[in-house]
């Protein structure tokens, strides 16, 4: 009994220290990003010109600052939802609106760097343009973008597309489809978890952290949804990620509902 007793102590020391791990993290994330908008934002009025002329070499160098402060900025940010996730302080705020709208939203902020790349990004035909849910919207914008952004990062050629369905059991399904590289069957899974990529080499090139389908998967699954990847892992015939989600969120963390 005494050592039952010890390991029920042990492991409650355990799970408030990571408690602890994930409250330092959160604190450091948002200390990092301070300094980091400063180095940017005069990185910015430096690029302007307003401090002067700038000779080439300046700006190429001042445009590799940005590049890599920006990507800084995103690993802290990812690093920080996570932190926040894990720590139990990332409050969700739900409240009813159309999932087309998002959609539309979504398009309209990643469609410039789908025609960077000469993609077509749509949303389909036959998508739902009614269908409401209760849900914490700046969230669920935050995991289709992310899904779209990716989408465009691993397709090469042709097409993205978006298309939210109501479902049976008062739920809906929102899927992104790409026309990219797919996902190798043994890794369909394995991308949720933390740090995971497929190919470091290609991830390497199109940039990215490793934290966007962990933080989309569980923050959908604070909405008493889910979220998986679907391929054939042929070259081509891409992915299509689905996040199904309850008309009505069953919101498994601290959750303020909004008044109307
Ligand atoms: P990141 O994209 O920042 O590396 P994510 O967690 O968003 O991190 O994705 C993890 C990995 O999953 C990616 O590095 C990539 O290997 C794979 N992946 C995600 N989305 C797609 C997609 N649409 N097509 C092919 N591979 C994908």
């Amino acid at each position: 009994m005494r050592l039952t007793e010890e390991l029920r102590k042990r492991a409650a020391e355990l799970k408030e220290l990571d408690r602890l791990k994930s409250a330092f993290l959160a604190n450091m994330s948002h200390e990092l990003r301070t300094p980091l908008n400063s180095i940017l934002g005069f990185t910015d009025v430096m690029l302007e010109g307003l401090d002067g002329k700038l000779t080439e070499y300046m700006d190429t160098d001042l445009r590799l600052i940005q590049k890599n402060g920006q990507h800084l900025l995103h690993l802290i940010n990812d690093v920080l939802d996570m932190a926040k996730i894990e720590s139990g302080r990332m409050n969700l705020h739900a409240e009813m609106f159309k999932v087309h709208t998002v959609l539309d939203e979504v398009v309209g902020i990643t469609s410039a760097l789908a025609s960077e790349k000469n993609l077509a990004l749509f949303i389909e035909e036959d998508s739902d343009r009614n269908v409401e849910i209760y849900a914490d919207s700046t969230r669920i914008r935050q995991v289709l973008i992310n899904l779209v952004n990716n989408a465009i990062k691993f397709t090469e050629k042709g097409r993205i597309s978006v298309c939210v369905k109501p479902m049976e059991g008062a739920r809906v399904l929102v899927t992104v489809k790409d026309t990219g590289l797919g996902i190798p069957a043994d890794h369909l899974e394995a991308i949720f978890q933390e740090f995971t990529q497929v190919d470091s080499s290609t991830t390497r090139k199109a940039g990215g952290t490793g934290l966007g389908l962990p933080i989309s998967r569980r923050l959908v699954e604070m909405h008493g949804g889910r979220l998986w990847a679907e391929s054939s892992g042929v070259d081509g015939e891409g992915s299509a990620f689905h996040v199904e989600l309850p008309v009505e969120a069953r919101i498994t963390d601290v959750v303020e509902r909004q008044e109307k």
